[in-house]
């Protein structure tokens, strides 16, 4: 009816409501004036099947003005997904693929994974982007971009190591499925 486009169950979609109704509830007879609106929800408005060609309310409703009818109020809250780059480091050593253990209290923390560096640390740096990674968590996307370093030559330590396999090691999904395909 009056278009807001917010999911009916948070709480500004009910702060908008509550307002409404005192800005409209009428000082008196106001017992005819609920009955009427229960009337209507029960009877010409409802969530499946809306009679706006007998609604009395027809010439002022957003819903009908603007053909949306079935989509008014929102039923989930529509948040947008952030999304997030990552940068990670392709390098190889006679067939086998560097990979370092996540310790930071992150995202996949405690699983192997391709070498995470920043944006930073890519500036002045000579590097070609071998392929992309997306994939989506509950609160954002992340967007990872794989990328190789000329010559670049990395020492195995305890929690960075050169694998020619990776089938028995715990990595995330998106980026056990990258090597997969990219591991020659
Ligand atoms: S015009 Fe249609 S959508 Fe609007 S209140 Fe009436 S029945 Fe509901």
């Amino acid at each position: 009816m009056f278009g807001i486009k917010e999911c009916k169950k948070s709480s500004s979609f009910k702060r908008k409501i509550w307002q409404l109704s005192i800005q409209l509830t009428p000082q008196t007879s106001n017992r005819i004036y609920t009955q009427g609106l229960i009337d209507l929800g029960a009877l010409i408005c409802t969530p499946r099947n809306v009679q706006c060609d007998q609604c009395p309310l027809q010439l002022n409703c957003y819903a009908f003005k603007t053909h949306k009818q079935l989509e008014l109020p929102l039923n989930t809250k529509k948040a947008k997904k952030i999304k997030k780059d990552k940068y990670f480091i392709w390098c190889k050593q006679n067939d086998n693929i560097l990979l370092e253990k996540r310790n930071k209290k992150d995202v996949w923390f405690g699983l192997w994974c391709l070498p995470e560096v920043s944006e930073d640390d890519l500036k002045n740096i000579n590097y070609r982007l071998k392929g992309k990674i997306s994939h989506k968590f509950t609160h954002y996307e992340l967007l990872g971009h794989v990328i190789e370093v000329n010559n670049l030559k990395v020492k195995s330590t305890d929690n960075s190591k050169y694998f020619r396999s990776t089938s028995s090691i715990a990595l995330p999904t998106p980026i056990k499925k990258f090597i997969k395909t990219n591991l020659d």
